[in-house]
């Protein structure tokens, strides 16, 4: 398999080396700021130490230098005896005269000098091969001028940092490898539920869709992950069933009309017939044809709005136009079955954005509906507000109604009411399927309210452009028709 270069590392093996470099970088800064202070903290005892020394020689001389030099030099001398700690100075009086020098200062080619003021201050310095710390001090003890430098050998210091980061080389590869090992079990632990996903989500295809993701108890990134991916598959469930249910309903609503054709043929020509019977074969197949092209538009409607390629055509058009088309339609088809139409229409131009033969089937759909389904003597009222947003249609008739239990499905695919299943009167149940899906397309929606044996409405609202006010030719009052048994208007 050819992977993309930036997949050339596992997730686990790139947040290995994350956590590795992460830690390799907090262990050297740590180290590194422990060597700078722990070298400091060296540095302050070494000095402290000369210092002490210093001032040991400072008490001595204040406590002898009235009694003259030479006894200055014994008292020094015994004190170096004393130090047994590697400690070595040397004193100079105010001549320059050294009053007493540890032989080992004898090899300092340089003079070491002290600061004019009386402060004290410190020099590292090599005396006898080894390293020292000298503190150097001018200073006036009763009433004399001394030179005095001391200093302490810095070896056993030097060792305890060599020591320090000897411990810190040794210890760091470790570290290292361990924060490694850690990383690769950390990341490995918080990858695992990832896994668990992959592992089930390879086992669910078409057979087993209703299967679904484990969820993780941790209110993690994982968990809301795996809820996700449940809910896709619950939308893809359904949307699966419902094409396996569009498909098992339309091959059983084709099979029905194709083979009352055939039937009726095939009696037709069992034997010779009156040419009558021949023209009610006919009609009888013509009908169920024009029922089943009509189911076959229906279908190939509902194809292309779920492959989102209905192909509309947005143009702004005048909503009330459209109305007064389909109040003309609903009079004709009226007045075959002596029902009463009347229509509201405000006066004037309500603009919306839609495809002009859309909005012409949604509004048929309705109104064939309202004349199938209400008995000869009913009525049907078209009305048509609007407000500021908004173009409300209503629909509504005398008719059988819809009972609450069907209201809630009669907008899904197929679904006749119970009371009027099996009448043959050409419809399948697509209709008010594609009439909700042209409100939705053009941003409206369509709902239905009904009383069983009282009559149904069915509204649409769609979103509008503008409102303009009456052109001439339309009056000055709002338009109010009604029409029984007239098909003309
Ligand atoms: P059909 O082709 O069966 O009319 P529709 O999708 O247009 O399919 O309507 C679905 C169902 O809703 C109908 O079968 C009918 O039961 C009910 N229905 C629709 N409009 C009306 C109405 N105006 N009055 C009573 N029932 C209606």
């Amino acid at each position: 398999m050819n992977l993309p270069s930036r997949a050339r590392f596992t997730i686990r093996a790139r947040l290995t080396l994350l956590y590795s470099a992460v830690m390799a970088l907090s262990f050297v800064a740590f180290f590194w700021v422990s060597d700078v202070g722990f070298r400091r903290s060296i540095e302050a005892t070494v000095n402290n130490a000369s210092r002490i020394n210093l001032e040991t020689i400072e008490r001595l001389l204040a406590s002898t230098a009235f009694r003259g030099d030479d006894k200055i030099r014994k008292e020094l001398r015994e004190l170096s005896e004393l130090w047994a700690n590697g400690a070595l100075f040397e004193v100079a009086n105010a001549k320059g005269q050294w009053l007493f020098r540890s032989p080992q200062f004898e090899q300092v080619s340089t003079p070491l000098i002290p600061p004019q003021a009386q402060a004290v201050a410190f020099v590292t310095h090599n005396l006898d091969f080894s390293q020292y710390r000298i503190a150097l001090q001018r200073a006036t003890i009763a009433g004399q001028l001394f030179e005095i430098h001391a200093a302490v050998p810095t070896e056993p210091f030097d060792q305890a940092l060599d020591h320090f980061r000897l411990i810190e080389k040794e210890i760091l590869p470790s570290l290292l490898l361990l924060a490694s090992v850690l990383g690769y079990w950390l990341s490995g632990r918080s990858l695992a539920p990832v896994n668990r996903i992959i592992e089930t989500a390879e086992l669910i295809g078409a057979q087993n869709l209703s299967r679904r993701l484990e969820v993780p108890k941790a209110r993690d990134e994982l968990r809301r992950l795996t809820e996700t991916l449940n809910a896709m598959l619950l939308r893809i469930e359904t949307s699966f069933k419902g094409i396996a249910q569009f498909t098992a309903d339309a091959s059983h609503d084709l099979r029905t009309p194709i083979a009352v054709i055939r039937t009726t043929a095939e009696v037709t020509l069992r034997r010779p017939r009156a040419d009558y019977e021949y023209r009610a074969a006919l009609l009888q197949i013509l009908e169920t044809s024009v029922d089943t092209s009509n189911l076959l538009e229906n279908l190939l409607t509902l194809a292309r709005a779920d492959a989102g390629a209905a192909g509309m055509e947005m143009h702004s058009l005048d909503l009330i136009t459209h109305v007064q088309k389909a109040h003309s339609r609903a009079a004709s088809l009226a007045a075959e079955k002596n029902i009463e139409i009347s229509a509201q229409i405000p006066k004037i131009s309500i603009h919306i954005e839609a495809d002009a033969i859309a909005i012409d089937r949604l509004l048929l759909i309705l109104i064939d509906n309202a004349v199938k389904y209400t008995l000869p003597g009913g009525r049907i009222e078209i009305t048509l507000r609007e407000s500021t947003s908004h173009a409300e249609i209503a629909i509504g008739d005398s008719g059988i109604g819809i009972a609450d239990s069907d209201l809630a499905n009669i907008f899904d695919r197929f679904y006749r009411a119970d009371r009027v299943r099996g009448k043959n009167n050409g419809g399948a149940g697509l209709g008010l399927a594609i009439a909700r899906w042209i409100a939705e397309v053009h941003g409206g929606a369509i709902s239905a309210e009904s009383c069983v044996g009282q009559g149904s409405t069915f509204r649409v609202r769609l979103p509008i452009l503008d409102i303009q006010p009456v052109p001439e030719d339309r009056g000055g009052l709002p338009l109010r028709f009604s029409e029984k048994n007239s098909a003309s208007l």
